[in-house]
């Protein structure tokens, strides 16, 4: 819906930044300061709006704001204009963060319109963030730091509005000193890369391993790559983090295959790169520098990445099955997705979830889940890796119901290129065998 042109509101426009922090210190200077609210709004992507449509359109969208910011105030709330696209609101008696909540929202959506114009609308959106007083300051500095950290939150998480959240900040702030400590990391080859063998169920033999990357952090320890690998996603890191581990699996792959013949090895590839646009330039630059046979590497992505968006996966799987890539559907069963990609996309193998493996000796609904997941993508030509194996009793099972590949703590962890070059050595897995 789009609202009328408001009238050029001109010199109506709110007072600034040292009104503000006049008002701000004359509440909080008050013998017992009621509880309240300092409250941001930011509009998004008002320079473009004035490169787009003219100054005189940018001016109208901010008279917009203003009518719609004071037509949601109470009588003592006040309104500043801080900066050119930037509102604060000063809200009296807000009594607990529910009336917080409300208010931001009310905020965020009465700042969120399609402006008519003559020959169309402009559409206006904006976001919103709120410090409380006293619960998330007491003086003006702290109030105005983090209501903007909330609006800073708002717009990392793509919502209209956010509330300050002290735990959040702290745990923000670790996460920064981490991302320094990351891109050093991958910029120094600080990183790891291990390998946990999986295993043909039909011959007994070693089939290839998946590389997990590790981080041994010089003061915090071992990051598990739950952590680092969401954080490297988040920071911009993850397309140095994707080729580093695509080179350090292709290169030790490489080794281990002048020692072993045939080996493949997965690498797991994350929603964001699945989604970049350079990932198969990528890919296949890492396999020229490696010499990789086609048939040797396999991406292991996610169904909920493939599902983020299907026309634009179906099209870089194809790219990639195109170069001899392997496509493997990692944690199969988890995700919110429709079976149709199983038809649809290049998909070689399925790995089913540790979920459903780990105790399914112990369950029979795991077990039926299993072996329904086996038959459905045999249906289909697809071959199945189970991992989470971490006992007898479950191998034998994957076995008996016609499961082509096992992973798990109970064949091996994961551990360094080396190390498996000497476990493979040792292993009865390595020699051609039946099953014990
Ligand atoms: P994933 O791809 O599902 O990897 C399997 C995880 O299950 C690994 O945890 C592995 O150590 C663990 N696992 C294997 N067998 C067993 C078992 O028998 N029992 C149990 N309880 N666990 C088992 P890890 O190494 O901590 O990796 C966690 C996740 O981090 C991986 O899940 C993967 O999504 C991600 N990851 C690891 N390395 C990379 C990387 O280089 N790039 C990307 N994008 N993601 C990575
Ligand atoms: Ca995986
Ligand atoms: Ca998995």
């Amino acid at each position: 819906m789009s609202v009328p042109q408001p009238r050029l509101a001109g010199d109506a426009f709110p007072p600034g930044r040292d009104a503000l922090l006049t008002a701000l210190a004359e509440w909080l200077g008050e013998p017992a300061p009621t509880p309240g609210a300092l409250g941001l709004v930011n509009i998004e992507g008002f320079r473009a709006i004035n490169i787009e449509f003219g100054h005189e359109t940018g001016d109208r969208v901010l008279a917009a704001v203003v009518d719609a910011i004071h037509g949601m105030l109470r009588p003592n709330d006040r309104l500043f204009r801080i900066g050119a696209d930037e509102f604060a609101v000063l809200l009296r008696d807000v009594r607990n963060p529910r009336v917080a909540e409300l208010a931001l929202e009310r905020l965020a959506a009465c700042t969120r319109m399609n402006l008519a114009e003559d020959d169309g609308y402009v559409p206006v959106r904006s976001r919103a963030g709120m410090a409380l007083f006293p619960e998330h300051g007491c003086n003006a500095a702290a109030l105005l730091r983090h209501a903007d950290a909330a609006l800073h939150c708002a717009v990392e998480q793509t919502r209209p509005w956010c509330l300050y959240d002290p735990q959040r900040q702290a745990e923000q702030a670790a996460w920064l000193g981490l991302k320094g400590d990351l891109e050093t990391a991958i910029r120094d080859g600080a990183l790891a890369m291990h390998y946990q063998p999986q295993i043909d169920l039909r011959t007994g033999r070693l089939a290839g391993g998946e590389a997990l990357t590790r981080w041994h952090h010089p003061d915090r320890g071992f990051v598990p790559p739950d952590i680092f690998v969401p954080l490297a996603e988040q920071c911009g890191l993850i397309d140095a983090l994707t080729y580093w581990s695509l080179n350090a699996a292709l290169r030790q792959c490489g080794m281990c295959r002048q020692h072993l013949g045939c080996v493949t090895v997965a690498v797991n590839l994350s929603a964001r790169i699945l989604h970049a646009e350079d990932v198969v330039p990528l890919v296949k630059r890492a396999m020229t520098i490696w010499n990789t046979q086609p048939g040797t590497l396999t991406l292991e992505v996610t169904e909920s990445a493939m599902m983020e968006d299907p026309a634009a996966a179906l099209k870089t799987l194809q790219e990639l099955t195109d170069i001899g890539v392997t496509i493997a559907i990692d944690d199969f069963g988890t995700g919110h997705s429709s079976l149709a990609y199983l038809r649809d996309l290049p998909v070689h193998k399925l790995k089913i979830d540790k979920s459903f493996v780990l105790d399914m000796a112990n369950n029979r609904h795991d077990q039926l889940l299993v072996r329904s997941i086996i038959d459905l993508a045999h249906n289909f030509g697809i071959r199945v890796v189970a991992e989470g194996v971490e006992n007898d009793a479950t191998l034998a099972l994957l076995r008996e119901m016609g499961c082509d590949y096992a992973q798990g703590y109970h064949i091996a962890r994961a551990m360094p290129a080396d190390d498996m070059l000497a476990w493979i050595g040792a292993s009865p897995w390595a020699a051609a065998r039946d099953l014990p």
